[in-house]
């Protein structure tokens, strides 16, 4: 069982890889399911149909997934490839304390067409990692500790999700290099316990060898402590936005978790997850 559990497409605003494109690539690499996560970003970007509201940059717009294109182009994807490859609807969360309500609205409203979410943390106070703005003007230890608070408030005040995305993303920004993982361990053991006792997972992001990590992401102590403190729901996900990103490093990672002491990873079904027996 080969699953790719976090692939975006041409509804990103940072993607222009076509769903089907998506399906007939993930075919040929003889994948069995991919899982369709594309970005909404409240606080930071307008939905679709107000294109005039985005923040200027040089591609697309930045707006959230056009919903309404979206769930149907993902039902004809599944229709065209099935027999071939499982096709499933999710969204990537990218969520802040302040957008909670936003999230909660597209739940109600998207719920049934879709049965699975990523929990990310992206931003702060509308504050962007990935162009350096939230870094600026903080320490590493403050940019580190605010990062991993706003995780622990909003996994305390919000359970519409499957699973916590690339836990320890705030290093792929990092411009002071790795961070000990001690410094940040009892508040990634807080939100963890959060995490398992809500019955929620977590992530392994394979795009940590494209952006030149050092360690999975989340890190090997990240993925022992949540095996100590009796998480067991684990999905695998590369991140891609392009063709050569399609389910890279997926089959090596699953080795990695085995040899962490895991024994499963999952898929999900309706919200819930499904178990498979990670390879010997
Ligand atoms: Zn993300
Ligand atoms: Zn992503």
């Amino acid at each position: 069982m080969l699953a790719d559990y976090h692939v975006h497409s041409e509804f990103s605003d940072d993607s222009w890889y076509t769903v089907d494109d998506v399906c007939c690539d993930a075919v040929r690499l003889n994948l069995d399911e991919i899982r369709f996560t594309d970005h909404v970003d409240y606080g930071v970007k307008p939905d679709a149909d107000h294109p005039e509201l985005a923040r200027p940059g040089d591609g697309k717009p930045a707006v959230n997934v056009d919903y309404a294109r979206y769930f149907p182009a993902i039902e004809l994807a599944r229709e065209r490839h099935a027999g071939d490859l499982v096709v499933k609807a999710g969204l990537e969360f990218g969520v802040q304390v302040h957008t909670i309500p936003q999230f909660t609205r597209v739940l109600e409203q998207y719920g049934q067409r879709m049965d699975f979410a990523i929990l990310s943390i992206h931003q702060v106070d509308d504050q962007e990692f990935w162009g350096g703005d939230f870094q600026r003007g903080r320490t590493q230890r403050e940019y580190n500790d605010a990062y991993y608070a706003e995780m622990l408030r909003v996994v305390e005040r919000f359970s519409g999700y499957s699973v916590l995305g690339h836990m320890d993303l705030i290093k792929r920004y990092d411009p002071c290099g790795p961070y000990p993982f001690e410094r940040s361990r009892d508040v990634i053991a807080a939100i963890l316990e959060r995490v398992i006792a809500d019955g929620k997972g977590i992530e392994v992001n394979t795009s940590n060898f494209r952006y030149g990590l050092s360690d999975l992401q989340p890190c090997r102590d990240i993925l022992r402590l949540y095996r100590d403190l009796g998480g067991h729901i684990v999905t695998l996900g590369s991140d891609s936005h392009e063709p050569a990103h399609l389910g890279s490093y997926i089959r090596y990672v699953m080795r990695c978790l085995g040899e962490l002491g895991f024994t499963e990873f999952c898929t999900f079904d309706r919200w819930q997850p499904v178990f498979h027996p990670l390879p010997e």
